[in-house]
């Protein structure tokens, strides 16, 4: 169990280092970088770094949370429209 890996090289952290050459380091388990670039990051944590998260991914906004649940919002107020019109349009033609 000492060679967990088949393609020994193709898996190695590849990093750039301070020569120019590619880290030859072991990635950290189940991640693509060793412990010296990067391989423990966990990404923001911070309320600050989530947010500037946020914006680097969004790109126009409209499957946000609130851009769903407006549409989810408007969806149903037609649809209440349109059942009230029927149900008085069977009345008038009583
Ligand atoms: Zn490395």
């Amino acid at each position: 169990m000492d060679q967990i890996h088949a393609e020994p090289h193709e898996e190695r952290c590849g990093a750039r280092n301070r020569a120019g050459k590619p880290c030859r380091r072991w990635p950290v388990e189940g991640r693509s970088r060793c412990r010296l670039h990067g391989g423990c990051a966990t990404g923001p944590r911070t309320p600050e770094g989530l947010e500037r998260l946020r914006r680097a991914m969004t790109i126009h906004g409209r499957f946000s949370k609130e851009a769903v649940a407006e549409r989810k919002r408007i969806s149903a107020l037609v649809r209440a429209a349109r059942a009230t019109l029927a149900a008085e349009l069977l009345l008038e033609m009583r």
